[in-house]
């Protein structure tokens, strides 16, 4: 950070806005394994927006305040940068959006690592045609969020806010995707909203 003395402080009101639209757009799910998948439904956006808002940051002052007011940090040249421009170019903005989206779900869901049969979930949920320059978009969630920092959050926010007690291993335990092809609404409202942003 560069030595100015006086220094903004750090405001993410983007991160923090999306978290109310997405509440909003997400509304379609309730009961106890429908709280936790809404709200990583919810913070995968917040994250997917950022990452998003990131690939704008090309020179060193926006840099600097992305990374003052952002969860995420973006460095010159970034590889992440690259990836998620790469996947745009081939397969068009709202494809890749919705791709890096599942990525953090699936981060959030405590994911180590995602493989090809996660891949294949999602991209038939979508209903995008596999494309290789999606693959590495759909790594960047697990790559990215700090294992120890998502399982402290996540714990804490489930237990205080919404009185879930159980570990959060276990209340993450089981088959978000299969759930979400029940609530289809979800999956229209989260491609209406990709498709409206870059429409
Ligand atoms: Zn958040």
């Amino acid at each position: 950070m560069p030595d100015m003395g006086l220094w903004p402080n750090a405001n993410h009101l983007m991160h923090e806005s999306c978290h109310c639209i997405a509440d909003a757009i997400f509304e379609g799910l309730s009961g106890s394994k429908r709280i936790i998948l809404r709200s990583f439904l919810c913070e995968s956006l917040a994250s997917t927006a950022e990452s998003f808002a990131g690939i704008h940051a090309q020179n060193k002052i926006h840099r600097i305040f992305y990374n003052l007011n952002s969860y995420q940090a973006i460095a010159k040249n970034d590889p992440q940068a690259v990836t998620i421009n790469r996947a745009i170019f081939a397969v068009g903005p709202a494809n890749t959006f919705k791709t890096l989206f599942f990525s953090f779900v699936y981060a959030n869901f405590l994911y180590k690592r995602v493989d090809e049969n996660d891949f294949r979930n999602v991209i038939d949920l979508l209903q995008i045609n596999a494309a290789k320059t999606l693959r590495p978009v759909f790594r960047i969630g697990v790559s990215n969020l700090n294992f120890r920092f998502r399982v402290e959050t996540s714990g804490f926010y489930f237990r205080y806010f919404h009185g879930l007690h159980r570990s959060i291993f276990a209340l993450t335990q089981f088959d978000f995707i299969r759930v979400l092809k029940k609530t289809p609404s979800v999956l229209r409202q989260l491609t209406d909203i990709s498709d409206r942003l870059f429409a």
